[in-house]
């Protein structure tokens, strides 16, 4: 079994006796495949004093270091990506085919999309004879979750760099191998000692680093549970907080669409990732008088996704994460079925055939009301809900009508109206015709969905203070 008992601190991998062990599981077949620590608030503390010794310097460094530092990070995350592939698939069960295809490459857009939007990003602005100027906030600490492990590592990493920033991440306790690669890709980018720490850990550490009063900022990406948890520990020292939490993202099918094609990619994107994607589109909403085609396709389309194996190369949808999220995702099911949803296909129990790891059924609901709990609260898992609206109105009433505002999509082949709707919606990412993830534009979300922006521009932006020079200019 691998040991990953180290912890990257000041530019150097350092062994602790503090923290408790924690065993890595392979979800496919519940087989231990590693064990890592779980770090201490001493730990934390550790961490925190290297990367306050580094900000110093670091945050005087010029935009062009800082690019070819990125530039460097780019070239070895490149030439190391079959081997964090085989990382994320190991550890949290997505197919290799969708590591290779966009867990690996997100990590790496968002590095590259860093260094490409540092480069004409103004640091400073002239108001009258005052300056306004943008300053790395100082230490950040970023806790990050295990469903897309290097896009949520490299957005928050890449532009707390860019920014001139000094970090420790604390990566989710389910998908250390990543981040432990991750780290090592920047110790062998020379990222100068005490700009990136690592400390794995789990809840102690993340509270450990959210209240410490030498970290201005927390980036946190999780559970709305855990946000909050982290916003309250943080609040005692008035620190920023960015929160990208969880969602239960609408799509609504309009009339006008090419229906069958957008019922069916809405159906691959809900089941994507094993619907452990936190912008995944959940709640289909497709005209009343259209149920019954929308039901056989989206069942056809259930029936063909691949559940299986995620090192084959033809598997679609591998297990969930965890046990926890197994039994969670049944417990919705068996809820859905209760609450007198119809069910088009899928169910409690593993797909026949499987009889080890936390693989679950892709399952269809049709007839859902957006009050039940399936359509209210946001399952993790391949589940997708379609509930039919009468008009517009109240298909834009219904999508809004959620404690969460992360992501929401509409289809029509006419744009006009397309983006009509999507001005109505309350969230922070609209996808018109399913179109594709922009690495330069932002991403977050309303409401319970979180605080802040990331990815960008936007991003850099995040882990910057603005300063106003008065008197700076000669009248
Ligand atoms: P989680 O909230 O359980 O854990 C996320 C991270 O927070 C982990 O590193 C964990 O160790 C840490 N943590 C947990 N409790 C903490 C506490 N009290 N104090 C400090 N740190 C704490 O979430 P998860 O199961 O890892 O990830 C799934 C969730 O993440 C889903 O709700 C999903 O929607 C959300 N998510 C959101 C986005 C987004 O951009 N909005 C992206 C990906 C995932």
């Amino acid at each position: 079994m691998n040991d990953y008992c180290s912890f990257y601190i000041d530019g150097k991998w350092v062994r602790t006796t503090e923290g408790k062990d924690h065993t890595v599981i392979n979800p496919a077949n519940e087989e231990p495949i590693a064990t890592t620590l779980l770090g201490s608030a001493a730990d934390v503390d550790k961490a925190i004093c290297a990367a306050k010794k580094a900000f110093d310097s670091f945050s005087e460094t010029s935009v062009s270091e800082r690019q070819a530092l990125l530039h460097r990070i780019v070239d070895i995350y490149q030439a190391r990506r079959e081997e964090m592939a085989k990382a994320i698939s190991l550890e949290m069960g997505a197919p290799i085919s969708l590591c290779r295809k966009a867990q690996v490459p997100a990590g790496l857009a968002h590095l590259a999309e860093a260094a490409r939007a540092l480069g004409s990003f103004n640091f400073e602005e002239a108001k009258g004879s005052t300056l306004m100027r943008k300053e790395p906030i100082g230490v950040c600490g970023l806790i990050t979750p295990w469903n897309w492990p290097m896009n949520q590592i490299a957005c928050k990493v890449a532009p707390a760099l860019a920014a001139g920033c000094t970090m420790i991440l604390k990566p989710s306790e389910f998908a250390a191998l990543s981040a432990n690669l991750f780290a090592e890709i920047l110790d062998e980018a020379k990222v100068p000692p005490g700009v990136f720490n690592l400390i794995n850990g789990d809840s102690t550490a993340g509270a450990a680093l959210a209240s410490h009063p030498d970290i201005a900022m927390i980036s946190f990406t999780g559970s709305t549970r855990a946000g909050v948890a982290v916003a309250i520990a943080a609040a005692p020292s008035v620190k920023r907080v960015t929160q990208e939490l969880g969602g239960k993202s609408a799509n609504i099918i309009l009339d006008d669409a090419d229906f069958l094609k957008a019922v069916r990619e809405g159906v691959q994107a809900c089941f994507r990732n094993a619907g452990q994607s936190c912008n995944a589109p959940t709640r289909m909403l497709v005209p009343r008088n259209r149920m019954e085609e929308t039901a056989l396709a989206a069942k056809q389309e259930a029936e063909a996704t691949n559940v299986g194996d995620p090192g084959r190369e033809d598997t679609t949808v591998g297990p969930l994460v965890n046990r926890r999220q197994f039994e969670r995702v049944q417990q919705f099911i068996s809820e859905g079925i209760k609450e007198g949803a119809t069910l088009v296909v899928g169910g409690t129990g593993r797909p026949r055939g499987i009889e080890k790891g936390y693989f679950v059924m892709p399952t269809v609901f049709t007839d859902v009301n957006n009050r039940m709990t399936i359509a209210q609260e946001e399952i993790f898992g391949p589940v997708l809900c379609i509930i039919p609206y009468d008009d517009e109105d109240e298909a834009v009433a219904v999508a809004n009508d959620s404690p969460y505002g992360l992501a929401a999509f509409v289809s029509s082949r006419n744009l006009q109206h397309a983006r009509r709707v999507a001005n109505r919606l309350r969230a922070g990412n609209v996808h018109i015709n399913n179109a594709r993830v922009d690495f330069s534009a932002c991403f977050g979300g309303y409401k319970q969905s979180g605080n802040g922006r990331e990815w960008g521009e936007a991003g850099i932006a995040e882990f910057l203070e603005l300063k106003a020079v008065l008197g700076y200019a000669e009248v």
